[in-house]
């Protein structure tokens, strides 16, 4: 198996190598132009490339084809059409043209759309994106598609992030002009996720709403082991887990997505895999179908993959960490401090571009992580916290002071520039960045983005990173452009020392998980912005919507929609929870705990009628116990299914989201923390549900 892995890898995807061999030269020449300069695509190379496609797909088993699209729902959207075609004399030929490759017409009206698209326009289309390799899935060509309305606004979460990296693209090659970098001519910004996930056995998993529902527990006692003997973290990994990730790689790697790690986590049942990056849009195409493929290779298992961002209370919760960098189509990482002082001073731009940017923007790349599921990680002692900061190591922090400074001498005055700042060393990556609590951290030559929740689809956080990154460069742009000749070095020197001292403040290189940073963050006049609800009123705050209109990201309709969406979407998984656990109260744990009631006010009985002396006070303190705490949760849910109802019948959407965050939720908390102590105290024969201990130790 291992000698094939090569003819494997990306069987199923429509490479550039296939391209070229199914295309006649002029046409492959006119699509790659099309995909490197984003150049306009002519119907006639879209036909020929369609039957080439085609042909493909069906030499290797494809019946259908689908424009394979990511709309607000976070999950990816398909719908298949199959390539036949009647010929008229009762037979069918496999046809596929080139409109039907670039263009799809979805009917859009069932997909959320925050009031975009009324309903007399239900129809949205779907383009096709030749950035992003079409591939075979299930018997499927899948086309890898843009969605927006008729009217042309953007129904998804590639277009924004496909705009973003263009944004990105246009103020790098400005800045790279001025610094006299003319060789560049475009720059893509990179993106590596690291994906965590949880495995649990697919037949404990049937048993319980909860995780069916919800994707995680919403009740549940710890387990008398949790992750505090760190032996789970890189521990290896049990036969059925390792077979999992084989099946798991190889399918990965059939269809070009380039799986690279794989480990076991810090808490019991999770698990690691991350690939090697590519650009923003790919990784994000890629990352989609991984957390598909991860769930349905798990089904082939016997096994359910995990991706909520906390199925477990008292165990950590799941993230992703979001690698990101820029490169250019030279092939040099922006984010490398490069050797010589040319690198170094370029280097230096581009990294005080990204600490202004998050300094600016550290509310919005906050909103980008906002969810239901997040809002149970961020803040917590497991996951950065809910303020945006940014760590970049000792050794880069001092550099920057001494630019401040003015205070840095390299060793060697000969390879000193003008300004006598910009040589830097080149830098190892940064051991002492295992410091895990900071949510942006540099980390040697790409920074890492570590607030983002395992399930949430990367292109929003990387939609924000290179948008806030592009206004940045196009201040520096404007200021730079207007020095006269002669004075640029200085300039460039000038610029990177206001823009340390304007936004240092946003560094922060210590324990994010202590009060006292909270307390010191809230000094500086850093956001911490708790919760969901709290998050997304910043969204449509002035400042965002003027960078994301002047950018061409976002309308300021678009804006509004997704801030719609982003609310409603909060409170209808409040609702589905609030709802489930208060099934699962009243039709399972308060029955069996009647049951055990029952059950020990005979046993104490039973003991009395054999001979009146006997002590029956231990049954009595433990009848007790559980009347009691039957009359709890049975009190708690009654009022958790009054204030649903109250929800329900809320017309605005902030509000409504607030109230589930500010009321719901703690009401949750406390019938959770009865249902926790029952748990403890009914027999496992008597439990309705699997335990902790089974779902966490049983695989
Ligand atoms: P870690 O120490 O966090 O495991 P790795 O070097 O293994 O770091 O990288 C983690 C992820 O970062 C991988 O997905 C990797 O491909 C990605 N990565 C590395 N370089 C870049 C880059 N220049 N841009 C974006 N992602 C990158
Ligand atoms: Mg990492």
């Amino acid at each position: 198996m291992t000698n094939s892995i090569p003819s494997l890898y990306g069987s199923l995807v429509f490479t550039d190598r296939v391209m070229r061999d199914k295309l006649p030269k002029d046409m492959y020449k006119a699509l790659r132009k099309t995909i490197d300069n984003n150049t306009h695509l002519e119907l006639d190379v879209a036909n020929s490339v369609a039957v080439a496609m085609k042909e493909w797909a069906v030499e290797n088993g494809a019946t259908h084809y689908t424009h394979w699209f990511q709309p607000m729902t976070g999950f990816t959207a398909e719908k298949h059409d199959s390539f036949i075609s009647p010929t008229g004399n009762g037979e069918v030929i496999m046809d596929f043209s080139g409109k039907e490759l670039v263009k799809g017409e979805p009917d859009a009206s069932s997909f959320p759309s925050g009031g975009l698209r009324a309903t007399f326009e239900a129809r949205g289309y779907t383009a096709w994106d030749p950035t992003s390799p079409a591939f075979i899935k299930d018997k499927t060509l899948y086309i890898p598609t843009a969605f927006c309305s008729y009217s042309g606004e953007a129904l998804d979460k590639k277009t924004p992030l496909l705009r973003s990296m263009e944004a990105l693209n246009r103020e790098a090659i400005k800045v790279l002009k001025i610094l006299k970098n003319t060789s560049v001519s475009s720059v893509s910004t990179t993106v590596g996720p690291e994906q965590e996930y949880f495995l649990v056995d697919k037949d404990l998993y049937k048993k319980r709403k909860d995780l069916i529902f919800c994707g995680r527990t919403l009740f549940g006692a710890p387990a008398p082991k949790g992750q505090e003997m760190e032996d789970h973290y890189f521990g290896a990994l049990k036969p059925r887990v390792s077979e999992y990730m084989h099946d798991l790689d190889e399918e990965l790697w059939r269809l070009g997505i380039p799986a690279k790690t794989k480990h076991n986590e810090v808490a019991p049942a999770q698990h690691e895999l991350a690939p090697v990056f590519d650009t923003a849009n790919v990784a994000a195409d890629h990352n989609q179908l991984t957390m598909e493929v991860m769930k349905k290779v798990a089904d082939r298992h016997n096994l359910v993959c995990l991706l909520h961002e906390k199925p477990f209370e008292g165990i950590n919760g799941s993230g992703k960490h979001n690698n990101w960098s820029m490169i250019t189509n030279t092939g040099v990482n922006l984010l490398d401090p490069g050797k010589t002082p040319a690198e170094n001073t370029q280097f230096l731009v581009f990294l005080a571009a990204v600490i202004q940017a998050v300094d600016d923007y550290a509310d919005l790349m906050r909103i980008s992580v906002a969810s239901p599921g997040n809002d149970h990680r961020l803040g917590a002692n497991e996951a950065p916290p809910a303020i945006v900061s940014i760590f970049l190591g000792d050794e880069l922090t001092a550099v920057l002071k001494s630019i401040e400074n003015d205070t840095y001498f390299d060793q060697s005055p000969a390879i000193q520039m003008e300004t006598g700042a910009h040589v830097l060393p080149h830098f190892i990556k940064d051991t002492t960045d295992r410091n895990r609590t900071s949510p942006f951290a540099f980390t040697g030559n790409k920074f890492e983005f570590r607030m983002l929740g395992s399930s949430l689809s990367v292109s929003g956080p990387n939609t924000v990173l290179n948008t806030a990154v592009a206004e940045s460069l196009s201040q520096f742009a404007e200021r730079l452009s207007a020095v006269p000749e002669g004075h640029l070095d200085h300039e460039v020197h000038e610029l990177i020392k206001d823009t340390i001292k304007a936004h240092k403040k946003v560094i922060f290189n210590g324990n994010g998980y202590t009060d006292e940073w909270v307390e010191e963050a809230e000094k500086r006049g850093l956001f911490n912005l708790r919760s969901t609800p709290e998050a997304l009123k910043e969204f449509v705050s002035s400042k965002n919507i003027q960078l994301f209109t002047k950018h061409a990201i976002y309308t300021k309709g678009e804006i509004e929609s997704r801030y719609e969406i982003l609310l409603e979407n909060y409170s209808k998984t409040l609702h589905i929870e609030a709802k489930t656990l208060l099934e699962m109260m009243t039709k399972d744990l308060l029955p069996s705990l009647l049951t055990y009631e029952e059950q020990v006010a005979e046993a104490g009985a039973k003991k009395k009628a054999f001979s009146a002396s006997i002590s029956t006070i231990r049954e009595e303190e433990l009848l007790d116990k559980l009347t009691s705490l039957y009359e709890q949760i049975s009190k708690h849910s009654e009022e958790l299914g009054a204030m649903v109802a109250t929800a329900e019948g809320m017309e605005d959407s902030l509000a409504s989201a607030e109230y589930y965050q500010s009321q719901i939720l703690p009401k949750m908390d406390e019938v959770r923390i009865c249902a926790d102590e029952a748990e403890s105290l009914i027999p496992d024969d008597l439990l309705p549900y699997p335990t902790y201990s089974q779902l966490l130790f049983s695989i």
